[in-house]
Formats: structure tokens, sequence, C-alpha cells
């Protein structure tokens, strides 16, 4: 970086940009990478084999893994560009708690890659949103700004179209299927238009068991959106390697 790049980032930054810094170990750095080379090199990238289903780090090549076989069925493809792991897991809580927003832009460009890579046919990118409480609560949803910034990036319009009227209480005593209905009842799709008869791309940070996004693809589906592709973060690899 030149003198005249440093007064100006000064003037236009501040000195506590976040840029100054590695993400990753705390490094001061020059220049406006996000990494340092050493913690960029060692990154959790999801790029040996996945689940072709949902994306999620596998042991062998499958078309559906253990995780997802039996409820990611509404989502047609998912994928994500990291493991959950560390630095990224660290990075995507810090975005959702902490003001974060300028770690939504790194993965932002992140899952725009991914997108180009593995789908680039989508008419309309969605996120899954939050209920109004706990949007006041947090003040942003990090899902909905992470969908914004990769649609800008992709050049296809982002539509505010799914609501979550209300929170889905603590559910583990009941049966798989009955949490899955309760779920997918929290979901409204308010602008049927926006996805009838087109091709959506969901836009979340992790996928764990998939189960949010499946119940937010069920409604899609319901409102006659054709495919849902789904592009994360980050996704929890699969625990028994299948
Ligand atoms: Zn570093
Ligand atoms: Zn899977």
């Amino acid at each position: 970086m030149c003198f005249k790049d440093f007064i100006v980032k000064i003037l236009t930054k501040g000195f506590y940009d976040p840029t100054w810094r590695c993400n990753g170990c705390g490094k001061e750095m020059f220049g406006d990478r996000f990494f340092c080379e050493e913690c960029e090199k060692h990154l959790p990238y999801n790029d040996k084999i996945v689940c072709e289903h949902c994306g999620r780090a596998i042991k062998s090549p499958s078309a559906y893994c253990s995780t997802c076989k039996e409820i990611l069925l509404s989502v047609d493809k998912a994928r994500s560009a990291f493991n959950y792991d560390k630095p990224i897991s660290g990075l995507i809580k810090k975005a959702k708690y902490d003001n974060g927003r300028y770690i939504l832009d790194y993965f932002a460009t992140k899952l725009a890659n991914l997108y180009f890579a593995e789908f680039a046919s989508s008419e309309v990118v969605c996120c899954v949103p939050m209920s109004k409480k706990r949007l006041k609560k947090r003040g942003y949803n990090q899902s909905e700004l992470l969908a914004k910034k990769v649609a800008e990036i992709i050049n296809v319009p982002f539509s505010d179209c799914v609501a979550k009227n209300k929170e889905t209480a603590r559910q583990a005593k009941l049966k798989r299927s009955k949490r899955l209905k309760n779920l997918t009842d929290s979901f409204q799709i308010k602008d049927k238009n926006a996805v009838r008869g087109k091709n959506i791309l969901l836009i979340d940070d992790v996928t764990t068991t998939g189960a949010t996004a499946e119940a937010v693809a069920v409604k899609l589906k319901k409102a006659g959106a054709l495919r849902v592709h789904m592009i994360t973060v980050a996704s929890v690899p699969s625990k028994d390697g299948y």
C-alpha cells in the first residue's frame, strides 16, 4: 500500500479498520487482505469429497449423506464454501453478534464464486428470515445482509419473500417429523409471485442439520418455485463420515 492509499484509508475507514489485522491469527498486515498468507493456506475449505445433495464433507462419494437423506428433500442441491471449523466458525459467530458486517463482505465474495462454479442459473435470491421479535433484539439478520451482498455480486435480484411468523421453541421431545412440521409452519411466503415458476437461490450462514433450509424450501416449492438451490458459508461435516 502506498503512502497516499494509507492516508485515504485512515480518512475513510479510521484507525481501527479490522482489515489491518489478519482475521485468523490477528497478525498485523498491510493491504486489503482478509487473512494472512499462512491462515489463507490452512482455512477449512470444503473442497474435497462432499455429499452430492447437501454439500457437507463426507468420506466417500455419495448422492445422499446420512444426515440429509431423510430430511433435505425440498432443497434440490446445496453447497458450502467451508467446513464449520476455526477460524471460519468464529467469524460466523462474530458476524452474527459483534457487528462484524465487514466479515459478511468477505463471505459474500466466497459464496459468489461458489455460485458461479456450481449453479449460475438462479433467478431470485432469498434468505432464511428471522422473526420480527428476534430481529428487533439482534438489530440485523446476517443471513439477509449476506444474501443481499451475494445478489449484488452475481447480479440476480434479491427478494424479501419469506417471513418467519413465530419462534420455534425448543422441541427436543417431539418426533422429528413433528419438529419439521412445526418449523415449516413457522415460515410463510409473503410474495408468491416472486417465486412462482422460478429457480431460487437460498442463502444462509451455516448448514447444521439442514432442517431450517428444508422448512423454507418446502414453503417455496408449495408456492410454485421450480428448483431451490442453497449456498452457505459453512457446513458441519457428516459425523459418521457417510
Ligand atoms: Zn493469519
Ligand atoms: Zn447430504
